[in-house]
């Protein structure tokens, strides 16, 4: 870049990057230019096209009123705009750009294949007239494609991804980018111009608190004390021993680097002894950059694909009801009931519970996991396409490094195991809040009618044979036809 540039403007896009700490892209226009303006595109037919339910929507734009808040104190006024889909994006900007005389775009990337065909069309619009393009990376530690097994390709396994991730780590620096400092004499926009930001339902601040300030004092609140004895209380959810930390993380106003960087040091900087507790919490920001690195590697999982081939004909069953009464907490399981009242009702379900609901609709009820997997998107404040993704693929088995279709969770077990005293079920099913330790569990088809509560959907013992004898059928047919076709 040469010193040219400190007369000319720079436009920041922001996307799921909503904030002006360790912000990559933002601290290079500030760097380069004299005058910054930001830009968000919002496009609402495409986050329906993707899914995206109102709770992720509503997080999201509260999360970039605190944003224009905060560039407003560094005296950059961000512009909003509305269009349809991403493919209107080239469009908005150029016009945007040409409007203010901007002479670079800069932007940190992302990496779904829709969000990578959307900003190489930016990219090529832009340059057409002489705009510069620059991309900087955010959204995962290492740029995907630069963590790779010996021969070059993209690692499938975790742990093994886990072990070259951390060598990588050695000479990485993990200390945040500052906020840039206040601009001078920057350029005005009036108030019209900057268009208003859309008002989402439902409004839920009475569960989540809305900021960049926040994320980053929960963060640092967390890494003080919660995370060492994450290792093990993290799978109680009556406990909440989890940063809860995601929501913010999806958005982008927690960076992931800041996180690192704190759990890091909390644990002596290393990534694995010290507190067991911090190691394992880094584990878990690991397994969000694996599933980052493997969409990228494995684009077809954006396309909703499964991972595994050998579960790509899984015969799923299409019923209705039973889908309609895992959504809306009425299985007669009271762990995986309570599990679903918390998504619904909060926008977001704690990982153990993930994993257990989760498996229970692909091996229980054999419903395919993309019906799950959109169920998540519409309600997950958090919702972060590879994470969910890569959870579902994951329960269902027909991921990468995913669990063997025959180890299904028992759900009546893992609620002994990890809510042995009803705490979090009695939070979520008032209705069993009479019912013993014991009972709490598995509450008795005479209890369950008493109480007004489902019983079973389906046996545990049936269903589990059914979905065994499946899997095991789909995955002989379709090496039979693999081995035939060669
Ligand atoms: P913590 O336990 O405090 O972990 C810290 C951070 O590590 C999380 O905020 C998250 O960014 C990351 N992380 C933790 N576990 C995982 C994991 N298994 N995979 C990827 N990243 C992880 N996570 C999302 O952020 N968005 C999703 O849409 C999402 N969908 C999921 C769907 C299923 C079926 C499953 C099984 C998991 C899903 N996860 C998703 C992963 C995980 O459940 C959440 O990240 C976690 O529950 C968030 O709570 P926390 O912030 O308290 O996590």
């Amino acid at each position: 870049m040469t010193s040219d540039t400190n007369k000319t403007t720079a436009l920041v896009w922001f996307r799921r990057d909503l904030r002006v700490y360790d912000h990559p892209a933002l601290t290079e226009a500030c760097r380069n230019h004299k005058q910054v303006m930001g830009v968000y595109l919002h496009t609402p037919t495409q986050w329906d096209r993707h899914d995206v339910g109102n709770n992720h929507r509503w997080f999201l734009l509260e999360h970039l009123r605190d944003l224009r808040q905060s560039l407003d104190k560094l005296n950059i006024p961000l512009v909003v705009i509305s269009r349809k889909l991403f493919s209107d994006s080239a469009e908005a900007l150029v016009k945007l750009a040409l409007k203010h005389d901007v002479s670079h775009l800069y932007l940190n990337g992302e990496w779904e294949v829709n969000e990578l065909e959307r900003d190489s069309a930016c990219k090529a619009a832009l340059e057409k007239e002489g705009i510069g393009f620059h991309k900087s990376n955010d959204q995962t530690i290492m740029l995907p494609g630069t963590i790779t097994t010996n021969d070059g390709h993209y690692y499938k396994v975790f742990t093994p991804f886990r072990k070259a991730f951390i060598k990588a780590a050695q000479g990485f620096d993990f200390d945040p980018l500052p906020r840039p400092s206040r601009r001078k004499d920057n350029i005005t926009i009036s108030e019209r111009d900057q268009g208003s930001i859309p008002k989402v339902k439902p409004d839920l601040k009475s569960e989540w608190t809305i900021g960049e300030a926040h994320a980053r004092h929960a963060l640092k609140a967390f890494v003080q004390k919660e995370i060492f004895d994450y290792k093990r209380y993290r799978d109680f959810p009556a406990l909440d021993n989890t940063s809860r930390l995601s929501p913010y993380l999806a958005v982008g106003a927690l960076s992931l680097r800041e996180c690192f960087y704190e759990a890091l040091r909390a644990n002596d900087y290393s990534f694995e002894g010290v507190s067991e507790g911090a190691a394992c919490w880094v584990s878990e920001l690991i397994w969000r950059e694996f599933y980052k690195h493997l969409m990228v590697g494995f684009p077809k999982v954006c396309k909703h694909r499964a991972f595994n081939a050998d579960y790509s004909k899984i015969p799923w069953r299409s019923a209705s009801k039973d889908f309609a009464a895992w959504c809306e907490g009425r299985t007669g399981y009271p762990l995986v009931d309570a599990a679903m009242k918390q998504l619904v009702q909060e926008g977001w379900m704690h990982n153990r519970l993930r994993m257990v609901v989760a498996m229970f609709l692909t091996k229980h009820l054999l419903i395919d996991w993309r019906e799950g997997e959109r169920f998540f998107a519409r309600h997950l404040v958090d919702l972060d396409f590879s994470a969910n993704n890569g959870g579902w693929q994951w329960s269902a088995s027909t991921g990468a490094d995913a669990a063997p279709y025959f180890r299904i969770f028992n759900p009546v077990r893992q609620s002994e195991r990890f809510d042995p005293d009803g705490e979090f079920i009695r939070h979520y099913l008032p209705e069993l809040a009479s019912l013993s330790n014991k009972s709490i569990h598995a509450p008795s088809p005479m209890e369950a009618t008493d109480l007004g509560y489902p019983q079973v959907i389906t046996d545990h013992s049936f269903a589990v044979d059914r979905a065994k004898q499946t899997f095991r059928t789909a995955k002989e047919q379709q090496q039979y036809a693999t081995e035939q076709a060669v």
